[in-house]
């Protein structure tokens, strides 16, 4: 499928960037390796009138720990990067884990950590051909008033599939977000809204520059599991993260986040309080997951049964926590 037309813009500075967004206004998009959006713009979901290439901008590919404060990571790191680095494979191991299941080799090599947490959320009725989209009414990420998957639906549910958010919000990681106003600082969490037609809160114009995970999660244990049909390629069709702190074998924090069942990465709440102060055993495990499973509630807006789904989620949350055992 060819693309749509668009005009191509190269800036060498982020401070450039920003203001070519500004100029163009809606009608642009930020351009990292397109592996997402390239591919939305080929089956003519979204059609921007310029793209804002990130490709040239050196410092948005530095990988730097700094003792104390943590691990940053610029937005255009690439995913084989990441998955290979020694400075992530050291202090983020799970990260680089990770990284290394996204996609295939081939993408990894050109998508970036950045357009990973801010790629858009899927539904098998929305990511077709125009031809396909022409054969039913449209739905509300298409624009119209429906939800084929929940009929009498409100709003969109598209899922949320990205494989690196839930393990870097279950590791507490904050993002930096750069605009024509200046930069800010935010939790990662705080970027989703929940919503599948618009996922991200408030991004129009502006770049996240890097992310950062702090110096305390660094010392957590912590790891991602993926449900998928194939062992390669595929998206999650459900995926668990936990990042887990032990203090003389007692649980002092844990947080559980999932990716492929809802239209944002979905913090399980109360899975740090029901963990806290407890040895790290089986029974633990067979809580936690008893709790993701409650949580999650996987629909038919993917391949994959939800109820098979729903309950690899308990499944990856228990193997998880026991590989933490060994
Ligand atoms: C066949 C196939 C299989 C895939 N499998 C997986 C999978 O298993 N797991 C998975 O997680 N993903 C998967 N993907 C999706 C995609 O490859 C990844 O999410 C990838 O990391 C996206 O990064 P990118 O740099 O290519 O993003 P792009 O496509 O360039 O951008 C994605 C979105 O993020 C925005 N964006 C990017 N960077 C920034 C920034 N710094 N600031 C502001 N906005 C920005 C863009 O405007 C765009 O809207 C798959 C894609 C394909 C085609």
């Amino acid at each position: 499928m060819n693309l749509p037309r668009f005009i191509y813009h190269s800036p060498s500075s982020l401070k450039e960037c920003i203001a070519t967004l500004a100029d163009k206004k809606n009608s642009a998009q930020v351009l990292a390796g397109g592996s997402d959006l390239l591919v939305r713009m080929k089956l003519r979901l979204e059609a921007p009138g310029s793209l804002v290439s990130l490709a040239d901008i050196p410092t948005l590919k530095d990988i730097v720990y700094r003792p104390g404060k943590g691990l940053t990571i610029g937005a255009g790191v690439t995913l084989s990067l990441l998955a290979s680095d020694a400075v992530i494979r050291e202090r983020c191991p799970a990260l680089a884990d990770a990284a290394g299941l996204v996609a295939t080799n081939q993408i990894r090599t050109v998508a970036t950590i950045g357009g990973n947490i801010l790629q858009n959320t899927r539904c098998r009725y929305y990511n077709r051909s125009p031809l396909w989209g022409m054969a039913v009414s449209p739905c509300f990420k298409r624009n119209g008033g429906l939800c084929h998957v929940v009929p009498r639906g409100k709003r969109c549910f598209a899922v949320y599939q990205g494989d690196l958010a839930p393990l870097l919000i279950a590791l507490n990681a904050s993002v930096k977000i750069v605009s024509k106003k200046g930069a800010e600082e935010a939790p990662l969490e705080s970027l989703y809204s929940g919503d599948g037609k618009s996922p991200f809160n408030n991004l129009a114009g502006k770049v996240v520059e890097g992310l950062t995970i702090p110096e305390g999660s660094l010392n957590m244990l912590s790891a991602y599991r993926k449900y998928r049909l194939r062992g390669g390629i595929d998206f999650p069709l459900a995926g668990v993260a936990v990042a887990l702190k032990l203090d003389n074998g007692l649980v002092q924090d844990l947080r559980l986040c999932l990716t492929g069942v809802a239209s944002r990465p979905f913090t399980v709440q109360g899975a740090g309080d029901a963990a806290k102060g407890k040895p790290l055993g089986r029974e633990l495990a067979r809580e936690e997951g008893k709790l993701a499973y409650a949580a999650a509630h996987p629909l038919a807006n993917l391949e994959g049964d939800p109820a098979a789904r729903r309950s690899m989620i308990r499944i990856m949350t228990e193997d998880i926590l026991a590989s933490f055992m060994v």
